[in-house]
């Protein structure tokens, strides 16, 4: 428990900070500064971090990144969390490029979910928003986790102002006869978006303006920070989660772990305890219990003076 009375048992785990996409919001066109070897976290030093978490009541992980699907041994990463006592669900989040090729194997291994991020249904615009990708291997992807039964898939869509707002509909459309969660999530003033203008950074409300036919639902998981929606009849549900409009943080229940190895209490803060000396030394409950004494009441991304985190979206894994 945190000092605000929150139950903290979600760690969400960068494990690369490198990217076989350039999404535009997120990382510079020419990729990130490389990182030496020996700076990003080892699997067997995440395993430990996992470890002493799960004994301190963390029972959900998330794989994200960069793109975790790129790391080697990814896998073989899933099956150890998973096989670790107290650990009751493992779920990643990626861009899907690579689910063609490890879907099988993740379920195999013990994923239980997956969220794959699509900002665009639009060969065209989803090229221009990664600079380069190509829509069909995501497409490929969600197809392949669907017929391997892992559904529900959640789809996350950066909703942002003149690109994408053109296909709420589409994406709304997708949730008709498909067991599938599109979650729109508003733009943040984080790495690249953070130097991006106003007009791109628009209320998840528009959502609902364009499609009012939209049912308020009840969230199955009370922890998750979205507000789920409904067409009558469909098989899927809409999301909205609004990091900037409306704070979700009096039921955050996470902390965050960079691929570099530093412990972070909140998406919107630069606080980090770098976890090196206590692997090390062993004392890894310390540094979680210090993290979750420091994680802040809320977020002050509204505030006049607030300044954007240092680090990119990449290194902290959304
Ligand atoms: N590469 C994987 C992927 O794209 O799903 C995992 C890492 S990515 C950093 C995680 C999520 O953060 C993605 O859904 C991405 O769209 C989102 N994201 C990145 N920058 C963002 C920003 N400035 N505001 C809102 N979401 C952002
Ligand atoms: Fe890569 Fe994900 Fe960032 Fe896009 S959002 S550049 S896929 S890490």
């Amino acid at each position: 428990m945190d000092k605000y009375g929150r139950k903290i048992n979600y760690l969400r785990i960068s494990i690369t900070d490198r990217c076989n996409y350039r999404c535009r919001y997120c990382m510079p066109e020419d990729g990130v500064c490389k990182k030496e070897h020996q700076d990003i976290l080892r699997f067997e030093d995440i395993i430990k971090v996992v470890s002493h978490g799960a004994a301190m009541g963390i029972s959900k992980i998330r794989l994200t990144g960069g793109e975790p699907l790129i790391r080697k041994g990814v896998v073989d990463l899933v099956r150890q969390i998973k096989s670790i006592d107290g650990i009751k669900e493992v779920a990643m989040t990626t861009n899907g490029s690579l689910l063609p090729r490890f879907a099988k194997e993740l379920k195999e291994a013990g994923l239980d979910r997956v969220n794959v991020s699509l900002d665009s249904l639009n060969a065209d615009k989803f090229k221009d928003i990664t600079r380069g990708a190509d829509l069909k291997e995501v497409l490929d992807g969600i197809k392949l986790c669907q017929d391997l039964g892992m559904s529900p898939i959640k789809i996350n869509v950066v909703l942002i102002g003149g690109f994408n707002d053109d296909e709420i509909v589409d994406f709304v459309s997708l949730t008709k006869d498909q067991d599938i969660d599109v979650r729109f999530i508003e733009l943040m003033p984080i790495g690249e978006a953070s130097q991006w203008s106003k007009g791109h950074f628009i209320p998840n409300t528009k959502v609902l303006e364009m499609v009012p036919e939209l049912n308020e639902v009840e969230a199955q998981d009370i922890s998750s920070p979205a507000k789920y929606y409904k067409l009558d009849g469909a098989k899927g549900t809409v999301g909205l989660i609004n990091p900037i409009s409306c704070t979700f943080c009096s039921n955050c229940n996470r902390i965050r772990l960079t691929s570099d190895g530093k412990l972070k209490p909140c998406l919107h803060s630069d606080d980090e305890i770098d976890l090196k000396d206590y692997i090390e030394n062993n004392n890894l409950d310390q540094a979680i219990q210090a993290s979750i004494e420091t994680k802040p009441k809320e977020h002050h991304i509204n505030d006049e003076e607030f300044k954007p985190i240092k680090r990119n979206m990449n290194q902290v894994g959304g």
